[in-house]
């Protein structure tokens, strides 16, 4: 069999694992195969610093010479895995070639889910590529009445945005407050409250049931109470789905819900030589009493490639992957962090600043603390990481923040 590594998926997770596969020593083959036409790119920027008004900077994490004269990668951008051959160790490409592989990767993260008849409409957008952004960002420039639909982490970072503009801006949510899924309701007030202080019209428990159109543009956005919210950009941000249907005749286990590629905890999963990384996958968490979990965070997505590609190389020393979740977000100049999982008994603000929007809640779930959230509060919040990495009692929590 030929010693090649083949990751797939020229994003975070794939570049990372290709870096992890160099330094420990791997010096066979590494082909990594990327369906944009772009080098590696960073997400996080696409809706931060590059929809802002000063130029933007495209947000590659290496040039072409790093990647092929210092990793030595065999590229192969523009290009699809279409399938993977279990039995025969090869991954198909869209060109017609064949990859053989003694360890594969899949590190094809995920895209956005949409609504029905938008991909016909000029002026609807969702985020997720740098084609996406540098659309978005023309209409920003444009001055567009900008309406987002979702209060997740897309529409609010683009609600920002468009505020920072001065743009009239209005974001649609079908639940009762923005992040409900990543903080949980009670911690989602606050965070609506910074879109409520900085002008953005946010409308919450509400359903879109359509687009209204002129001309095959987009002009307004209609709710089930039968209003339209006018628009010249709609971004929709509704979540994504794991990029896993070039997997279908693998063989590989896929998530009933969302059909994301289900491992062990060594992010193995389960094809000989098969392993997994980042947004497209799910692992058994071992410091949550092995919670299943796919996590959308970047540092997850980083930590998660290098960790795999060492685990495929060397299965005898394989380590598991025990991660507390962990992202930030930026809103309207603030910060937003989060560390552990929100599904808790209590949570307890142990600092708030009068008349600031400084912020620190803790996640109690038995007697553990298993989650904390900060609004500007970035050295504080890594602390308590550590506790929750270290499975520490809420009791020590607590004496950290000083309350009891
Ligand atoms: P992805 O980045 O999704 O990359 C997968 C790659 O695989 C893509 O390039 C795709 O084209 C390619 N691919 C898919 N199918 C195939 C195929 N069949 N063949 C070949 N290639 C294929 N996280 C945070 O923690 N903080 C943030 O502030 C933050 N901001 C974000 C902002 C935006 C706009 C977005 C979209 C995400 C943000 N994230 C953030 C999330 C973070 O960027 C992701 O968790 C991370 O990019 C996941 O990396 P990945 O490599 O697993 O997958
Ligand atoms: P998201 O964070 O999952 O949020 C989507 C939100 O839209 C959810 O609250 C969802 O509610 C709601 N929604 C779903 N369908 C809807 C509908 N028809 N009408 C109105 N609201 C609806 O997803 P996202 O904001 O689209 O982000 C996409 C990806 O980018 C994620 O992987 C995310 O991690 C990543 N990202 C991360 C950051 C960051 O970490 N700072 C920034 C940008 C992007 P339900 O939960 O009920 O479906």
């Amino acid at each position: 069999m030929t010693e090649r590594l083949v990751i797939v998926g020229a994003s975070l997770a794939g570049l990372r694992a290709a870096q992890a596969a160099r330094r420990s020593g791997f010096t066979r083959p590494v082909t990594l195969v990327g369906a944009e036409p772009y080098l590696p790119y960073d997400r996080p920027p696409l809706s931060k610093a590059y929809l802002d008004d000063e130029v933007p900077k495209k947000p590659f994490f290496r040039t072409d010479e790093q990647l092929r004269a210092e990793l030595d990668l065999d590229l192969r951008l523009n290009t699809l895995a279409t399938s993977l051959d279990p039995s025969r160790r090869v991954v198909a490409l869209s060109d017609g070639d064949e990859l053989e592989y003694s360890a594969a990767l899949v590190a094809t993260g995920a895209t956005a889910r949409t609504l029905p008849g938008a991909e016909k409409l000029v002026g609807v957008h969702t985020l997720r590529t740098l084609d996406d952004a540098v659309a978005i960002r023309a209409a920003l420039d444009a001055g567009a009445r900008t309406v987002v639909v979702g209060a997740g982490f897309i529409g609010s970072e683009v609600a920002s945005g468009a505020r920072k503009r001065g743009l009239l801006t209005t974001v649609l949510e079908a639940l009762p407050v923005p992040l409900v899924r990543s903080v949980g309701e009670e911690m989602g007030h606050a965070c609506a409250e910074l879109h409520r202080a900085y002008g953005t019209d946010l409308r919450c428990g509400v359903k879109v049931t359509g687009l209204e159109s002129a001309h095959g543009r987009v002009t307004g956005v209609t709710l089930d109470d039968g209003s339209i919210v006018p628009a010249d950009l709609v971004v929709v941000g509704i979540g994504v789905s794991p990029s896993t249907e070039w997997l279908g005749d693998s063989g590989v286990q896929l998530h009933e819900r969302d059909r994301g590629i289900v491992c062990d905890e060594m992010l193995s999963s389960g094809l000989p030589g098969v392993y997994a990384a980042g947004d497209v996958m799910h692992f058994p968490n071992p410091l949550f009493d092995g919670e299943l979990m796919r996590l959308e965070h970047w540092t997850n997505a980083a930590e998660q490639g290098a960790l795999a590609v060492k685990n495929a190389l060397n299965p005898a020393e394989a380590k598991p992957s025990a991660v507390v979740p962990y992202f930030w977000s930026d809103w309207y100049g603030h910060r937003i962090q989060f560390v552990g999982v929100p599904k808790a008994d209590e949570i307890r603000v142990v600092s708030a600043e009068l008349g600031e929007d400084k912020f620190l809640a803790l996640y109690r779930r038995g007697d553990r603390i298993i989650g904390c959230i900060s609004i500007d509060r970035p050295a504080q919040i890594m602390k308590y990481r550590r506790l929750i990495m270290q499975s520490q009692p809420w009791a020590d929590a607590l004496e950290l923040a000083g309350v009891s």
